[in-house]
């Protein structure tokens, strides 16, 4: 189909867009091909126009198509990765924040070593003389010794024994669970060698505060 000038102008913006019908632009592009003033028109307007021929304009279209589709799939990962990353950014400081939070540090009898408050560092021979307090449900114990050996946590009323654990010879940690704030306990380091350095805590691990975290998300 034979168009004129004047329409093949007014079709070039709608072709610019692509978003003029099938006809229109076999009839712009059949125009084109023998129209220098348009071509140059087309030109200035934006896109240089492609040397190619009329069967290869369609495939021009769906290159650009493509080009648009993968620029939208960009756009939609990196806005998938930058919340995901925000997201666990947040996650991690609430984590932090869960592990160091002085978690209402009650106040306990005296002669009791509160271990919400304070780690207790002290050594083999001397950790059996200490009451502990924990209000985090576990109390781990490392121990720098040459040999290792068993740890035993014992309750401090009745002095009987809860558990039993072991550990090896150099830095190493054992960390009895379940247990509960209404008691008291005592950490005993039987045969280890009396000199070795123990650090009693509650053991907060990044994990478990983690877990709590995640717990309370589940909760709100
Ligand atoms: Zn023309």
């Amino acid at each position: 189909m034979k168009i004129s000038c004047e329409i093949a102008e007014d079709l070039l913006p709608l072709y610019l867009e692509d978003t003029c019908s099938k006809d229109s632009r076999a009839a712009l592009e059949e125009h084109l091909q023998g129209c220098p003033a348009c071509r140059a028109k087309l030109e200035r307007m934006g896109r240089p126009l492609p040397e190619v021929q009329g069967a290869d304009a369609p495939r021009l279209a769906d290159y650009g198509r493509k080009v648009r589709r993968r620029r939208r799939q960009t756009a939609v990962l990196v806005l998938v990765i930058t919340v995901s990353a925000a997201f666990l950014l947040a996650l991690t400081g609430l984590t932090v924040r869960e592990m160091r939070r002085p978690v209402h540090v009650p106040t306990v009898e005296e002669g009791t070593w509160n271990l919400t408050a304070e780690d207790l560092e002290t050594t083999a021979a001397a950790v059996d003389g200490y009451v502990l307090y924990t209000n985090y449900a576990q109390i781990q114990v490392t121990v720098c010794s040459e040999a290792g050996g068993a740890v035993l946590l014992r309750d401090a009323a009745s002095g009987s024994m809860i558990q039993t654990a072991e550990v090896e010879g150099g830095t190493d940690s054992c960390t009895f669970t379940m247990l509960t704030s209404a008691r008291r306990y005592i950490v005993d380091c039987g045969d280890i060698d009396g000199g070795a350095a123990v650090t009693v805590s509650e053991g907060r691990s990044f994990w478990r505060s983690l877990g709590e975290v995640l717990r309370d998300l589940v909760r709100l």
